[in-house]
C-alpha cells in the first residue's frame, strides 16, 4: 500500500538522488529549430518582424542523450552579463564551440508532420530560424521589400529553398515571397513570437555543460571535432563526448566519425 508520506506531491519533480534532472533546458526544448536539407525546401511563414528579432551571441554544443548525438544544446553566451563566459574560454583552449552572433526569426513551418505524442498528422509547427550574417542579410532585404509594399516581414509566407551545397546555410540560401497570410485564422498561441526571456542566460547549466566538455576532452578527445566550424556555414560546431548522466561513453566508435 502506498502511504501518504511516500506519495510525492505534484508541485515537486521528485525527491532526492532519483529525480531526474535532464530537461532543464531552454527554449529550443519546445520549439524547434528550422533547418533543411540540401536540395529541400519548405513553405514558411515569419511570425517575427523585421525590427524586432532577437539577436545574441550563442554557442551550441553536441550532448549524447541517450547514446545518440543531440545538436540541440543552446547557450547565450555570457560575456555580456558576467563578463566572462565559461564556453568561450572552453571553445579558446579547445577550438570549437565558438559562439556566434545569430538573430532568432520565429516562424511557422508549413510543413506538416507527423506528432508521436498526438498520433496526428499536424499541419505546421512554430519554430525558430537561426539566421547569422549572411542569411541576416538575405532577410533583411526581404523586410525591406514588404515595407515598399506596406506589409510587414510578420505574416509574409515565403518559400525557403536550400541549394545542394552541404556547406550552404542550413536554414535555406533562397527565400522567394509567395503571399500574405492572415494570422487570424491560427490559434493566438501559434502565432506567437519567442519570448526573449527565453533566452536569458542560465550560468549554472552552463558550467555543468563544460565540466561534462572538459571531463570528456581528458578522457576521449582525440582532435576530432564533428561539424563544420566556419562563418560561411550554418551547420555545427561541437565537441564529442560521453553521456552526461551516466558517464559512459558513447557505444562502439560513435564517438568519432
Ligand atoms: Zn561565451
Amino acid at each position: 500500500m502506498t502511504t501518504e508520506a511516500s506519495k510525492v506531491p505534484s508541485y515537486l519533480v521528485g525527491m532526492g538522488c532519483a529525480v531526474d534532472m535532464e530537461g532543464e533546458k531552454r527554449y529550443n526544448s519546445g520549439m524547434f529549430r528550422f533547418w533543411l536539407k540540401p536540395g529541400e525546401k519548405a513553405n514558411i511563414v515569419f511570425l517575427s518582424d523585421g525590427n524586432d528579432v532577437p539577436c545574441i551571441w550563442e554557442h551550441q554544443v553536441m550532448l549524447y542523450k541517450k547514446g545518440k548525438k543531440d545538436y540541440n544544446n543552446y547557450f547565450t553566451c555570457l560575456q555580456s552579463t558576467f563578463g566572462s563566459c565559461p564556453l568561450c574560454d572552453y571553445s579558446t583552449e579547445f577550438e570549437t564551440c565558438w559562439r556566434q552572433k545569430v538573430q532568432l526569426f520565429t516562424i511557422l513551418n508549413l510543413n506538416g508532420y507527423f506528432s508521436k505524442k498526438l498520433n496526428k498528422q499536424m499541419p505546421y509547427s512554430r519554430q525558430i530560424l537561426t539566421a547569422k550574417k549572411a542569411t541576416s542579410e538575405i532577410l533583411m532585404r526581404k523586410y525591406a521589400a514588404r515595407l515598399d509594399q506596406n506589409q510587414r516581414l510578420r505574416g509574409a509566407q515565403f518559400a525557403a529553398f536550400r541549394g545542394s551545397d552541404s556547406k550552404s546555410p542550413n536554414v535555406g540560401t533562397e527565400f522567394e515571397f509567395i503571399k500574405m497570410v492572415d494570422l487570424g485564422q491560427f490559434p493566438p498561441d501559434d502565432v506567437k513570437v519567442l519570448d526573449v526571456n527565453a533566452l536569458a542566460p542560465n550560468r549554472d547549466l552552463m558550467i555543468r555543460t563544460c565540466q561534462i566538455l572538459r571531463g570528456a576532452a581528458n578522457n576521449t578527445y582525440s582532435g576530432a571535432m564533428a561539424g563544420h566550424a566556419g562563418e560561411s556555414t550554418d551547420d555545427v560546431v561541437s565537441v564529442e563526448y560521453g553521456d552526461e548522466h551516466d558517464g559512459q561513453l558513447p557505444q562502439g566508435n560513435s564517438a568519432v566519425e
